[in-house]
């Protein structure tokens, strides 16, 4: 299992200090205006601090926004921040893309795989985290990545699904020794 050990970067240019990535500051701006509404996601860059602002409401009639999301917004819901930072809309919507560098870990069942001839693996994401399945592998059968490489080259790993780039949803291999 892939699993998240905190919330990823964002991928933007700081207009200050030319760093590019930013983390969540785990609060939210709401602003409503007569019935209209709208609410953002702050974030902070990485390098200066400096605040910016990610779209996540925009002049939205108050009335057709769940009262539960608005408690969540106006709570500074930390899930909330987390779902929404992981939302492919909201990421196209303002221009973004998230950075997960050692922002994840492999949680693995055990280590009675190893000694297995044959062995079925499937691999689970708990957020969609791109990863190389060639890394995953090499961490759960504590081999080196050029040995993996070798191994799926020697058709020894095999899977329906290619294991050259990088993957971010459930997938299974197999591995022969
Ligand atoms: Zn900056």
């Amino acid at each position: 299992m892939v699993v998240p050990t905190r919330l990823p970067l964002v991928r933007r240019r700081c207009h200050v200090c030319a760093s590019d990535r930013f983390r969540a500051s785990g609060k939210f701006r709401v602003n409503a205006n007569h019935k209209v509404l709208d609410a953002w996601l702050l974030l902070l860059c990485a390098a200066c601090g400096d605040t910016v602002k990610l779209t996540v409401l925009d002049r939205v009639n108050v009335r057709s926004v769940r009262a539960e999301l608005l408690d969540r917004l106006h709570d500074n819901d930390l899930g909330l921040v987390a779902d929404l930072l992981q939302d492919p809309v909201l990421q196209r919507r303002n221009r973004v893309a998230l950075d997960w560098d050692d922002a994840w870990r492999l949680d693995t069942a055990g280590s009675d795989h190893l000694d297995h001839e044959v062995v079925d693996v499937s691999v689970r994401f708990a957020a969609r985290i791109p990863v190389r399945p060639v890394r995953l592998i090499a961490d759960g059968f504590g081999l080196a990545r050029g040995e993996v490489e070798r191994l799926v080259v020697e058709g020894k790993v095999v899977s329906a699904v290619r294991l050259g780039g990088k993957l971010s949803g459930d997938f299974t291999f197999t591995f022969k020794r």
